[in-house]
This record gives C-alpha cells, structure tokens and sequence, in this order.
C-alpha cells in the first residue's frame, strides 16, 4: 500500500516504520499509510528557518499576497482530486466537501487581496508615534516584525483542507515558513495538497513543510522564538501546554478547541422557523463534525414542544449512508474510532435526558453491511438543564444536539455561559433591540455572535462556517485562542515592539 511520504529538509523523505493506514470510513477498505518514523525535526525546522525564513522575509506583504493567490490557483485546478479524496477518506457528500475544499480556496483567496492592499515593506507600523519628552525630542512607536521562527500547524481530523489553509495563509503572509502535522485519520487530503503546491514551485523551497503520523521531537525541536497553532481536542491541548517548550521556553500558543456552541430562541419565538432550519443544517452539515456546531438550543419554556417538533419533522427527512448514493444527503463519521466515541456520547446523553428524535431507529440508513462508520442524527430534550450539568460540558462531535427550555432571558443567557466558553452562539429573533442586547450579552463567553433576523436569513453565512473576516476562537473550554478576523490573524505571526527613540530614528522604520 501506498505510503504517504513527508517533505522536510527540501526533500520527500517516507517514514522508516510500519505505519499507521487510514481507511475509508464507509467502505472499511484501507487507503494509505503514513508514518513520521525516523523524520529529524530538528533538522526539518531548521532547514525551514534558516531557508524559508529569511527568502520569505524579503519579500513584502503584496508580494506575499501574490504568492498566495498562486497556490490558491494550483488548488483550484486539482478541486476534483480533492473531493474524491474526501469522499475515500472522509466519507463526505459533495456539499460537505465543499466547506472544507471550497472554504479553504476562499480563504487564501481572502488572504491574498487582503495582503495586496497591505503597503508597509517589512515592518508594520503600529499606530502612530507618542512622545515620551518634552517638544517631542524622544518619542516611543510600535512596531510588528515577522516572527523569526517556524508555525507548527498541528489540524484536527475534520477539515484537512480548510484547517491547513486557514493557518497557513496568515502565517505565509507575514513572512512566516510553516511545518504541517494534519490528523492522522484524515492526513491524505492534506498531503496531496501540500503536494500540489510544493510541486508547483511557487514558495522559496522550506515555505512549507508536512509530517504525517507522529514524529519524534514534534515539540523538543522548537525553540522560544517558535509558534504552534493548534486545533483538536481540549485534552490534547492541555497536555500540549505542559510541554516545556511551551511551558518553560515560551514558544507562543493558539489553542482552538471543542466547545459546546449553543443557539438561542428569542422569549416571543420570533425566530423559531429561522432557528430550525439552522439547527437542522448544523447537526447535519459535515455529520455534526464541526467545533462550531450547535450542541445546545435554548428556547423560551411556552415554545419547547413545538420547536422540539419542527426539528424532529425536518430531520425525518434527511438521508444517511454512503455518500456515493445520490440520494444521501448526511455522510459518515470519519473513522470507526469517532463513531465509538459518538455512539457512546449518545448512550450517555439517552441516559439522562429525553430522546426526542432517535435516528437509531427513525432514520433509514442508505449504506451496505455494518462495518460503515455513518451516525444517524439525534435530538436530545431536558426539561431541567440547571441540574444537568452535563448537557453544558458534553461535546458528543457527531450529529447530536440538547434542546432544554429557559424562564427569562437572564436565565437563558446564564445557561449560555455554562458552556464555559465557546466558539459561537447564534440568535434568532425580529426584535433588533432584543438582538443586540443578545449579541453583547453572549460575547462574554462567545469568541462570535451570529444573529439572524429575517431581514438576512437568504443571505447569513451560517452559524458554523468560520468566515475569515470573522474572528474564529473562543474564550475558556474553547481554548482561549484567536485566528482569523481579517488581519487580526497576522499578528499571531508577528512580535510587537516599542522602539524609543529620536523622531528622525523612528521617521525611517518603516523603510526598513
Ligand atoms: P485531537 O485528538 O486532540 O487531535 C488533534 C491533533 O493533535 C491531531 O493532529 C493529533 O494527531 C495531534 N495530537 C494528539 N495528541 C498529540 C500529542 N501528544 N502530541 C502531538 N500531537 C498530538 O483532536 P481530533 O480528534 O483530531 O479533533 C476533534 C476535536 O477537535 C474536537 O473536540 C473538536 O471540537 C476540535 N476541533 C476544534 C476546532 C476549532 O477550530 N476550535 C476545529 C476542529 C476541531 P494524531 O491525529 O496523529 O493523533
């Protein structure tokens, strides 16, 4: 079988171990393998940061930009090749494959005529000068700079596309070299990609590097003027953190993690037909594989039986199995590994709270023999979500969301909080006064709002998809990271200093 091989060091280098293979998910047939065995890391960044940095780094940030807009084009012209490798080994329905394929073309693309307005050379000026004596004499401005070091991008298994390109194209375009370690179970597309664009010839050679499986010293090799962006689990975070890397030399760390989104009802049920057209898609979209998916609906206590049946009416009608099927609209799970995990979330959430729409028995499943790892959706309900802690920390990542009911919008907004910090939380409502106050009352624990009346429903990006003009990240359990956001994405990459000195001095940073 085909073993996926890394590329570091400027060359592709197949990992002396046995491997890991993956699969795909609804067929059960093994696709690749890969393996890191035997990858130097130290060697791998610093072959990164001793070629790609400084070639990167001379150029400036439209020229950057320039080059993102290149690998965008690669990408473009390989589409159909990624999208059957999400089907093989994603088990993803076109639409789905979408998010991640598209969204990832959409985001360099974003990058790129964002980076192109960009007119400082290599040095961002911060704001504008302050004076720090008397007639100006000695003055303090801030300045950003490239990081000098290397962006570990470690992905999560659910976007192998968007998940690398959305790190990697505010990383490049500050001038920053980046080492990618996609998830195991789904590193294939990935890897093709990183492919495309090594081939292509467009990044000064080291721009981009890829490691797939576990490779020795993926941490011990960095050094305090590293980064590593992060996406997966809280648990895998938190060990992440206590790596002394991190820990004792500081190499700087994003987290974005799970979270327990929620979406809420306004107390007249103004919004209810919005909000159950948004929480049929985001428990279906990707099988509920999204960090950014609804897991809790609240709405006011007069409306939950009738909200709670119009979900259930909907999901009746959403077909599962084999996404070579026409007619299949929801996919599978990635791996037998998640559909364990999700089957035994279900068990535990059946035990304590209402099944309301039980898709183990509702839902006709499209798909041959039983070694698939496809999960019908399923709809909780509590009547008592103040005692049931565990609705607010359970994050089951397959098709699965609790609808619980609230006595007044205070009380809604402090269940809302139980989450203890998530991506995003979504409002529906016609009252703009009521949408606002929502908004800025669920920012205290939301790294975004989305808030939808009907004035935008044909036209709102929807609850789940992170936009890369948006601010994607949460507070708490979600990890307390920040990515995207426009060009609040950059300053990750760069490190902010204040130079003090003379006016004359400072008149001529920018030139540098
Ligand atoms: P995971 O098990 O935490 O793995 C995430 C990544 O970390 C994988 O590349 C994994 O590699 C790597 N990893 C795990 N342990 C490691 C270690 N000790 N040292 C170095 N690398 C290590 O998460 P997952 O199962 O892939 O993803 C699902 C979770 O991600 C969900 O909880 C979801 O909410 C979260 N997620 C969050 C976001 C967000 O933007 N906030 C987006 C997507 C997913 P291997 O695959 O080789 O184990």
């Amino acid at each position: 079988m085909k073993k996926l091989a890394n590329y570091v060091q400027g060359r592709w280098q197949e990992g002396t171990g046995e491997g890991t293979t993956l699969y795909d998910p609804v067929l059960g047939t093994p696709l690749v393998k890969v393996c890191a065995k035997g990858v130097d890391m130290a060697a791998a960044y610093d072959h990164a940061r001793t070629q790609a940095g400084p070639a990167l780094r001379r150029y400036t940030y439209a020229e950057r930009a320039g080059l993102l807009a290149q690998v965008a084009q690669v990408l473009q012209a390989s589409r159909d090749k990624y999208y059957d490798i999400s089907l093989q080994n994603s088990g993803t329905v076109k639409n789905d494959t979408a998010v991640d394929v598209e969204g990832s073309i959409y985001t360099l693309g974003y990058y790129a005529k964002l980076g192109s307005r960009l007119v400082d050379g290599q040095v961002h000026l911060d704001g504008d000068s302050t004076s720090l004596a008397k007639d100006n004499a000695f003055a303090s401005q801030h300045i950003e700079v490239p990081v000098r070091g290397v962006a570990l991008l470690i992905n999560a298994f659910n976007f192998p596309a968007w998940g690398l390109w959305e790190k990697a194209a505010p990383a490049l375009l500050s001038g920053v070299p980046v080492v990618v370690k996609p998830a195991t179970a789904t590193a294939w597309l990935t890897h093709e990609m990183v492919k495309d664009v090594i081939e292509a010839g467009i990044l000064p050679e080291g721009s981009i590097s890829i490691v797939c499986g576990r490779p020795e010293g993926l941490l011990d090799a960095l050094n305090g003027l590293d980064l590593v962006s992060f996406t997966g689990s809280a648990e895998t975070a938190a060990t992440l953190r206590q790596h002394p890397r991190i820990q004792h030399d500081g190499v700087r760390f994003n987290a974005e993690t799970d979270s327990v989104n929620c979406a809420l009802l306004d107390p007249e049920a103004t919004g209810s037909d919005l909000l159950v057209r948004e929480v049929v898609r985001e428990l279906t979209i990707k099988s509920g594989q999204k960090c950014t998916a609804i897991r809790r609906i609240f709405v006011p206590e007069a409306s939950y039986d009738a909200v709670a049946k119009g979900i259930c009416e909907k999901l009746q009608g959403i077909t599962v199995g084999d996404p070579r099927n026409e007619s299949v609209r929801m996919g599978s799970l990635v791996s037998q590994t998640q559909k364990k995990a999700v089957t035994e979330g279900i068990e535990l959430l059946a035990k304590h709270c209402d099944v309301l729409f039980d898709g183990r028995t509702q839902t006709s499943m499209q798909v041959d023999g039983n070694d698939h790892a496809c999960v019908a959706p399923m709809l909780f309900g509590t009547r008592d979500p103040d005692n049931l802690a565990l609705v607010h920390e359970t994050e089951v990542f397959g098709p699965v969301a609790t609808i619980m009911p609230y006595r007044d919008i205070e009380h809604a907004y402090e269940l809302a909080r139980r989450g203890m910090g998530s991506l995003v939380a979504s409002v529906y409502g016609e009252d703009t006064d009521f949408l606002a106050q929502a908004a800025v009352r669920l920012a205290e624990s939301h790294g975004r709002v989305h808030v939808i009346n009907s004035a935008v429903a044909k036209v709102q990006t929807g609850h789940g998809n992170a936009m890369p003009q948006s601010n994607h990240g949460g507070p708490g359990r979600a990890g307390g990271g920040q990515e995207l956001g426009g060009l609040r994405a950059l300053a990750f990459y760069h490190r902010l200093a204040a130079v003090q000195a003379a006016p004359e001095v400072l008149a001529r940073l920018a030139a540098q």
